[in-house]
């Protein structure tokens, strides 16, 4: 990590050196005492699998692993990654980051994740299937996984299938277990999952954005209007989060001018149909030939295209030392995790661009994780006690205000006047509510701190603060 003179070499630093290294950024703006900054950061418990799954006419060994990163907040929780990336330093470096994320946005969890390395999308089903019970299977017999000890969720690679595959296995080993749904989120709505988590991220991302953009003097510094009006917007990925942030994002006037995938990228100056770009792409597996935009060979060159908005939705360490001084977007928003390498930080805050980092801006997805995670253990779906009560309270009270000014109000208003909130109401508005206080939290506390350069590491600082206070709480300090 270090040089001979004892510089850190930012180009060298693994992932979850990368995640030490903001940490370290950030301690001395917290007020916290050595021997707890040491305990925060330390990974807490690391459960590394190996397993054997029939796989045609051979036997495979298969690697993988839960890390739990902290256990100042149970459950704690974190997404399942597949991915042939996979390995003890990545997922040691997610969970890290599940802590931090979890502790800025005020999710009452400690971080961990979990890691299989296979390639998903050329495992057949039905071996996937096998390997996903058998993790499960692991994580019980271990005890890394229930409703009050680890709760994972999706992640790149995985989806709503998967968390299905871990409940039912679960559930076959603990029956009876009353609050046994919430051992894993991001579940089909057939499994006691909440609506709104699969676009969660991507949905937060842009109320995130949203919430950044609208203050006129930061815009001003950016050389930008105020508004995602208008913003153009380069997203990589097409997967969960990417497709998600894309095709919302667009709902706020923006224009995505160009999206990059692993096989090749699309762009098109006028705007990109997002839907469209995803079903052709369902449809052929891929991005090449999509008629109605130019097709871009080399992906990770779109990245250097000229836009407002760089949104990297796929994977950690994209924009590296390499190919940050070509990046021309004036916002890069990290949809995913570790996107952006230390050393290309660098060189991108040296120009002046606004790094919105991950630990903030993809948080929505544990965000509803926690709400699918309260709606299992109170057993009832969010606003089916109180929608009608509201609707009738509503209707009294405007034909009260009929009745005193003998007006009569139409029909349509009353519709939406009196309308009662579905769940999907509530999860996206606890979700806006959130990610808009968390960058208030985020921005006010490098307004107060003149010496904090950036906005991760007043994400960092306003975490750690957090994580403090909880074990002060428990009765550990000095
Ligand atoms: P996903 O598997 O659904 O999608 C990832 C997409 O990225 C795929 O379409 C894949 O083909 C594409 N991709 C891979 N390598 C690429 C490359 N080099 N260039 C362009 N595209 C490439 O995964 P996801 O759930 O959307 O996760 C994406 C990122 O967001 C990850 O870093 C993940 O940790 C993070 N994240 C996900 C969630 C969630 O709720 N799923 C929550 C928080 C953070």
């Amino acid at each position: 990590m270090a040089d001979k003179s004892g510089k850190l070499n930012l180009k060298e630093l693994s992932f979850s050196d990368s995640v030490s290294y903001y940490f370290d950024k950030a301690a001395p703006f917290t007020n916290t005492p050595k021997g707890l900054l040491d305990q925060i950061k330390v990974c807490n418990s690391i459960y590394k699998m190996n397993f054997p799954v029939k796989w045609g006419n051979e036997v495979r060994v298969i690697e993988a692993y839960r890390i739990q990163h902290s256990h100042h907040r149970m459950p704690t929780k974190g997404g399942i990654r597949y991915s042939l990336q996979v390995d003890q330093d990545e997922v040691m470096a997610l969970a890290a980051l599940m802590t931090y994320k979890c502790a800025l946005v005020d999710v009452p969890f400690g971080g961990a994740k979990g890691g299989i390395k296979i390639a998903p999308r050329k495992t057949p089903v039905e071996i996937l299937e096998t390997i996903t019970r058998r993790y499960t299977v692991e994580l019980v017999k271990k005890n890394f996984i229930g409703p009050g000890i680890d709760v994972p969720a999706p992640d790149y690679g995985t989806g709503e299938r998967e968390m299905a595959w871990i409940l039912d296995t679960y559930m076959t080993m603990r029956p009876g277990e009353i609050d046994g749904y919430g051992c894993v989120t991001g579940k089909p709505m057939s499994q006691n999952g909440i609506r709104g988590r699969t676009e969660a991220t991507g949905r937060g991302v842009v109320y995130a954005l949203n919430e950044a953009c609208s203050y006129e003097d930061d815009m001003k510094a950016l050389g930008l209007s105020k508004g995602l009006d208008g913003k153009r917007v380069i997203v990589q990925g097409l997967g969960n989060v990417g497709y998600h942030t894309a095709r919302i994002i667009r709902q706020y006037g923006a224009i995505v001018i160009a999206v990059a995938e692993a096989d090749g990228a699309v762009y098109n100056e006028n705007g990109l149909d997002i839907d469209d770009l995803y079903r052709y792409r369902q449809d052929k597996k891929s991005v090449r030939g999509y008629p109605k935009g130019k097709v871009i060979a080399d992906s990770a060159s779109a990245l250097e295209l000229d836009c407002d908005i760089l949104i990297p939705a796929a994977l950690e360490k994209q924009i590296t030392d390499k190919n940050a001084a070509r990046i021309k977007a004036r916002i890069v928003a990290e949809a995913a995790n570790g996107p952006v390498t230390p050393a290309a930080e660098q060189i991108l805050l040296k120009k002046g661009v606004m790094i919105i980092p991950d630990i903030y801006i993809n948080a929505g997805g544990v965000t509803v994780s926690y709400f699918e995670w309260l709606k299992n253990l109170s057993h009832v779906k969010f606003g089916r006690m109180q929608k009608r009560w509201e609707e009738k309270h509503q209707t009294n009270f405007i034909k009260l205000v009929e009745d005193l000014t003998g007006q009569k109000v139409s029909a349509k208003r009353i519709n939406d006047l009196i309308h009662g909130a579905k769940e999907i109401d509530l999860v996206n508005s606890g979700l806006e509510d959130t990610m808009i206080e968390a960058y208030r939290d985020i921005r006010e506390f490098k307004k107060r701190h003149k010496k904090v350069p950036d906005l991760r590491t007043a994400a960092f600082a306003v975490s750690i603060n957090k994580i403090r206070d909880s074990y002060y709480a428990m009765g550990i300090f000095p």
